[in-house]
Formats: C-alpha cells, sequence, structure tokens
C-alpha cells in the first residue's frame, strides 16, 4: 500500500502543503490559539477532509492509510489541524454507520468535501470518561427533540458546520438512555463558547456547546432513541486511530529536529550526535517509531477490510501514547535548556503530545478496555 502511487502522491501533497503553507505559520497558529481557516480552502482542494471516502459520498475512494497518513504529515507541522481532520473523520463515520441513506445523502458530500466540517461532541464538564453520566437532555415534543445542557471540550467549535452529539432522552437509564443526534450550526438556542485556552494542539479550535430549549427533528437522530451509547462510542473507534496517526506525526517530527540538532550541536569539541548516550536516545526515538508505523498501516488496512477493530485501535492508541511521552522526552533532553524555551518546536511538540494519555480515551481507560477485552477473550477461549 506505501507504494502505492497514489498514496505517494497524496503525501508528497500533504507534505508540500506543510513546507508552503503550515510551517511557516505553525508558531503564529500555536501562539494565537486557532486553527488555520486560511488555508482550509487549499485542503478542500487537496482533498485533506475526506479522500479515503468511498466515491458514493464524494470521496476519492482512497485507503485509509493515505487518509491517515496525510494527518500524520500534518501533525509534523503542527499538530492540531491532524486532531481537526481526525474529529471530524469521527462524525463522518459515524453517519456512515448509523445514518439513513437520506441523512446519509443530505450530510455526507459536503462532509467529505470538506465544504462543510464536523464536531463529535460527547464530553461534558461533568462526564469525560464516564460517557453515560451526561446532564445534557433531549426531551421529546412533537416532532422534535428540545435540547438542554452543555458540552465541553468540543474540537472544531465554531468552525463546524454540522455538530454530533449526544444527549439523554431517558434520564433515568444511565447508557440506556442516550441518544445522538445531527445538529446544524445555527440552530435557534445552540451556543458556542470562546475558544477554551490549551497547554497544546492550539493549531485546533476547542470550545463549549450550550442548548438552551434548542430544538432539533427527530429526523436527525442517528440510530434508535435510547440506543445512542454505542453510537456515540463507536466514532471514538476511528478517533483513536487519528489520535494515533497524529502521535506518529508529532513523535517523527520530534526525531527530525533533534537528530538535526544532535549532529550540529557542539559541546566538549564535538558534536553531541558522537556521544552514547545520544545515540541511544535517538536508537530508542527511532525503533518506537518504526514499530508504530507498521501497526498504523496494519490497523488502517484492518479497518478498510470491514472487520471490527476496535481492539486494535484501543492498542494502537495507548502505545503511541506512550512511545510519544517518550519521544518528547528525549527530544526536549537532546535540545537541553534550549528545548525548554518557548519558541523552540520540540517544546510546541511536547505540549501538543502530552493530548495523547487523554484526548479519545485516557491511557487509563483504554488499559481497562484493552485488559478486560483480552480476559474475556481467554476465559472464551478455555
Ligand atoms: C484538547 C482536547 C480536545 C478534546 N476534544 C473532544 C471532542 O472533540 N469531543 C469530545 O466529546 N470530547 C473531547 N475531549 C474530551 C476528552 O475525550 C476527555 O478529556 C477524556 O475522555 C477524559 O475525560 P475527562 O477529561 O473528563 O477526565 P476524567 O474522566 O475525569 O478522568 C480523570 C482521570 O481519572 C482517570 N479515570 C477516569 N475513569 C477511570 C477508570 N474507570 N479507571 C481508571 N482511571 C480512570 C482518567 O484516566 C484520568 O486520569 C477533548 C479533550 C481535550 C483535552
Amino acid at each position: 500500500m506505501l507504494n502505492d502511487t497514489k498514496h505517494q502522491e497524496m503525501i508528497l501533497k500533504a507534505k508540500e502543503f506543510n513546507d508552503k503553507y503550515l510551517y511557516p505559520i505553525a508558531k503564529t497558529l500555536d501562539d494565537e490559539n486557532r486553527p488555520p481557516v486560511e488555508l482550509f480552502d487549499i485542503m478542500r482542494a487537496e482533498g485533506f477532509f475526506g479522500n479515503h471516502y468511498g466515491i458514493e459520498y464524494g470521496g476519492g475512494g482512497l485507503s485509509s492509510v493515505t487518509g491517515y497518513g496525510i494527518a500524520t504529515e500534518l501533525a509534523k507541522a503542527s499538530a492540531g489541524v491532524a486532531l481537526m481532520l481526525h474529529v471530524h473523520f469521527m462524525a463522518i463515520d459515524t453517519i456512515i454507520k448509523f445514518g439513513t441513506d437520506e441523512q446519509k445523502q443530505k450530510w455526507l458530500p459536503d462532509l467529505v468535501s470538506g465544504k462543510k466540517i464536523s464536531a463529535y461532541v460527547i464530553s461534558e464538564v461533568e462526564a469525560g470518561s464516564d460517557v453515560a453520566s451526561m446532564k445534557t437532555v433531549a426531551d421529546k415534543d412533537g416532532d422534535d427533540y428540545v435540547i438542554n445542557g452543555s458540552k465541553y471540550f468540543c474540537t472544531n467549535g465554531e468552525i463546524a458546520d454540522l455538530y454530533v452529539f449526544a444527549a439523554k432522552t431517558d434520564k433515568e437509564m444511565g447508557a440506556k438512555g442516550v441518544s445522538v443526534f445531527v445538529i446544524e450550526k445555527g440552530a435557534i438556542g445552540m451556543t458556542i463558547s470562546k475558544p477554551i485556552e490549551k497547554m497544546g494542539c492550539r493549531s485546533s479550535i476547542t470550545t463549549a456547546v450550550h442548548f438552551k430549549d434548542c430544538k432539533v427533528p427527530a429526523s436527525s437522530m442517528l440510530g434508535a432513541e435510547n440506543g445512542g451509547f454505542k453510537v456515540a462510542v463507536f466514532g471514538l473507534i476511528s478517533g483513536r486511530l487519528g489520535m494515533a496517526s497524529m502521535g506518529l506525526g508529532i513523535a517523527e517530527a520530534c526525531l527530525i529536529e533533534s537528530s538535526n540538532y544532535a549532529n550540529k550541536r557542539v559541546a566538549f569539541g564535538k558534536p553531541i550526535s558522537s556521544m552514547y548516550s545520544i545515540q541511544e536516545m535517538i536508537a530508542d526515538m527511532h525503533i518506537k517509531i518504526e514499530v508504530v508505523k507498521y501497526m498504523l498501516e496494519a490497523v488502517a488496512n484492518k479497518r478498510d477490510s470491514g472487520v471490527d477493530y476496535s481492539l486494535d485501535t484501543s492498542v494502537i492508541k495507548a502505545f503511541t501514547a506512550e512511545v510519544v511521552n517518550e519521544v518528547c522526552h528525549n527530544a526536549v533532553q537532546i535540545f537541553g535548556g534550549h528545548g525548554y524555551v518557548k519558541g523552540n518546536p520540540v517544546e510546541r511538540y511536547a505540549r501538543d503530545g502530552r493530548l495523547m494519555d487523554i484526548g479519545v480515551g485516557t491511557s487509563e481507560v483504554l488499559k481497562m478496555v484493552i485488559g478486560s477485552t483480552v480476559l474475556r477473550n481467554f476465559s472464551k477461549n478455555n
């Protein structure tokens, strides 16, 4: 797959896009805590918003290796841009899986082309890992539902045209009382907060979303009423692949920066790259990055084969988080004090990489999921 000409062409486009447009403004985006809206038209024209989706949805029919490979490339320049894309993919995936034909026709072509951008809004201030404890409610009112409550940590809030969100249609039923809806920007009663000031991934925008007596038509529900928990967590499957692809980009960028620096930086009369402890750090970084690359290709191919790849994405996301933590640590270490100074790219990558252990399922929760699944599989087999 990696030798596939179309794949190579798209990755080259992403690299050229980085060199020409994204690297030059990456620091500004980080300073200003904002996405590169001025580049969206170019990104649309390049097909970055959904070229790996089927032609029937307006995509280019390319592989997931290519779609997530582009995200990895963009993350090398500015990680939040990859985050923006993979959250958009989470919404698209969920509509493809649970949408009716009518819903798919209505929303997918504009999303896949990037004409419209989407958000995936599950978390609340007091409900993150514990999704089912959400407080936002959706009360039936004729052909509509009336939404009240607030969502938090909405990636793409404000720039999104369409929000896939979860609310309780039965407050007493925990996970069995959740439903998922699609709402379009501008709905009366829906307001988006100012951007939340984040530690990293600042080239993605994160907001709260508030609903006050906000009506959504019943026809915009994805899946069944009270059957939304599985819908809400479905998007997380590809979201974890997205996080891993972003993490790989951050890690590769750290390796490039710190290898170049180690070859140039002189201490005790010789380049620090000639010292074993620096070589060892570079070796550890390279080895783990290579493993993530192979894993990512395998998991992306599994996604395209149509079989269940949910455990695989938890595994690759949790593993990549560990790799990114170590790689970012080593990169700052190789730069010494200069890596600890604002404006140095590895300082930014270290902040961006910190999200790997948190977003789309914390590492602790993923290990709980992986551990319990593995144990269940063993108990089935014996
Ligand atoms: C930059 C950013 C972007 C985000 N984008 C989105 C988005 O677009 N859409 C969206 O819906 N959400 C988004 N999130 C929210 C994200 O998914 C949550 O932050 C994450 O799921 C963790 O939830 P929490 O922050 O409430 O932490 P909590 O769930 O309160 O966890 C706090 C700590 O307790 C631990 N913990 C919790 N439960 C368990 C358990 N059962 N076992 C062991 N340890 C546990 C956690 O691992 C963590 O260490 C985003 C977050 C960030 C920071």
